[in-house]
């Protein structure tokens, strides 16, 4: 190269070089370094000079930084409560854990406009450390949302709408569901959608609480895989009739994924995302003890332990193409105890006698942003399910594609944004809580052995966690703005009158 003062971070090409690992990317394999400059990939290659800053790869497989496309991260409630987890912790987590990006979601309270919601969530984002961007949640579908404030945040780069068919007060009727779908498809947005029959829901409920049933695994009984596959194939339907694309969130069961497999056999754009919970828990965790089952009960629910494999085999397949960590705390001691507790419980909120609310008011969800790769990488690519390719792109590349990221994140091409992370995949690690960085008291995967493990992860080219220590400063992600891109765009097949009467 012609340079004498090897050594001299002025006169390096590269501000970094990752030498010598095993690189990962959706399509392939191979040996080679990886040469950063700017916070970005500058080269990719064998001998790539010397770096101002070196870091070994020897022994270790090198993938993008994962993006977790769906996490909740200090949510706001009209009420003043705000989810225990901090975009400072949560962030600290993602990056222990290999994620260098995330999307989380601005909340809209029914009742007020997108900008009045949870005044200061945009404040507060800013405090992550790694990058992140925003599907906005849409629960209040007025004209002046539509047709106004939508515009302008699709202008601002936050180019995905999230729908709920479930949970009071945030679910949508068809009606409302449709309007949403026809905006996103005038303004250039993708739509993500909660599958569940609310209605359904809340009939067994009833049935399941006058028989009786208190226990966290009445959850699981209220909530079967048929409530799931129905709001699924209803959401897929009015999609196809707007004729506009979408993602849908968390697939549990075959039944919900055969409805999107068909569909896309059909030539629909409709993608589908599962989760680590649905790939490894089951009714067992529902069943634990002492209310320990509470630790378990997100929506949808867990299913019969049969069900992973049938949602193993939809990943094979690419009908299941994201792993997100729908990462969701409440504290075991706090807010699981916490009747509604901020979790959208269903029906009455009642009291046990030894004080444990009823199923249907636990508070949803479970925690995963830090466990989410090193579970998907230990079940999946060393228990031979999955290749490192496949992990790439269920745990990076296609979240990045479908939300408008593509190129830049989830990428080890030259001019990628040089989010990296080195993985030990002979590591073998017990998972405990203690270890982790998120700001909640339990994991549900407490005691799993793993193997397979991030060592350091490396976020635009700077190394923001090494050996489980978060080196990364509060406030050092930055927003990423989406702009137009190819997926998000509706396949122009559209109904007789369709453009003339689509408001
Ligand atoms: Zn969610």
């Amino acid at each position: 190269m012609g340079r004498n003062g090897e050594g001299d971070a002025g006169l390096s090409e590269f501000d970094l070089v990752v030498r010598g690992g095993t690189l990962a990317t959706a399509a392939e394999v191979f040996e080679a370094d990886i040469g950063v400059r700017d916070g970005r990939i500058a080269a990719v290659g064998l001998n790539l000079p010397r770096g101002a800053e070196e870091v070994s790869a020897k022994g270790l497989i090198v993938t993008p930084g994962g993006l977790d496309p769906h996490c909740h991260i200090e949510e706001l409630s009209p009420d003043g409560a705000v989810h225990e987890e901090s975009f400072s912790s949560g962030s600290a987590a993602a990056l222990a854990g290999g994620t260098t990006s995330l999307i989380c979601f601005l909340p809209q309270w029914k009742g007020h406009g997108l900008a009045e919601s949870a005044p200061g969530y945009e404040a507060r984002a800013a405090q992550s450390r790694i990058d992140y961007g925003f599907h906005q949640i849409i629960t209040d579908p007025t004209p002046d949302v539509l047709e106004r404030e939508v515009p302008a945040l699709v202008a601002r780069g936050v180019r995905s709408l999230k729908a709920f068919l479930t949970y009071d007060p945030l679910r949508l009727s068809d009606g409302e569901f449709l309007r949403v779908l026809a905006a996103a498809r005038r303004h250039g947005a993708m739509v993500t959608v909660h599958c569940e029959n609310f209605d359904a829901i809340g009939w067994r409920i009833e049935a399941l609480l006058a028989a009786g049933v208190t226990d966290p695994i009445g959850h699981a009984w209220a909530r079967p895989p048929l409530v799931e596959r129905e709001a699924t194939h209803r959401a897929i339907a009015l999609a196809e009739l707007v004729d506009q694309p979408i993602q849908v969130f968390h697939v549990s069961c075959e039944e919900a994924a055969a409805e999107i497999a068909r569909a896309r056999a059909r030539g629909l754009r409709v993608w589908g995302e599962t989760c680590p919970q649905y790939l490894t828990l089951s009714h067992d965790d529902l069943r634990r003890p002492d209310f320990e089952g509470a630790k378990a009960v997100c929506s949808p629910a867990l299913r019969e332990a049969g069900e992973r494999d049938r949602v193993w085999r939809r990943i094979g397949d690419g009908t299941l193409d994201v792993v997100s960590s729908d990462h969701c705390g409440f504290s075991f001691a706090t807010a699981k105890r916490s009747p509604g507790g901020g979790g959208y419980g269903q029906g009455a909120a009642e009291l046990r006698p030894d004080g444990t609310p009823f199923f249907n008011a636990i508070p949803n969800g479970v925690p995963g942003i830090e466990t989410r790769l090193p579970v998907l990488f230990s079940e999946g690519v060393s228990k031979g399910r999955i290749n490192l390719p496949t992990f790439v792109r269920l745990s990076s590349a296609n979240a990045a594609a479908l939300f408008g990221l593509g190129g830049r994140k989830g990428s080890l091409a030259p001019g990628a944004d040089a989010d990296l992370v080195l993985w030990d995949p002979d590591a073998e690690r017990v998972i405990r809580n203690a270890d982790l960085h998120h700001a909640i008291d339990y994991t549900p995967w407490e005691g799993m052995a793993v193997k397979g493990w991030p060592t350091t992860t490396i976020r635009r080219g700077e190394v923001a966690a090494r050996a489980g220590e978060v080196l990364a400063p509060p406030g050092s992600g930055r927003f990423l703005a989406r702009g137009p891109y190819a997926l998000a765009r509706p396949r122009g097949v559209v109904p007789d009158g369709f453009d003339a009467a689509s408001r």
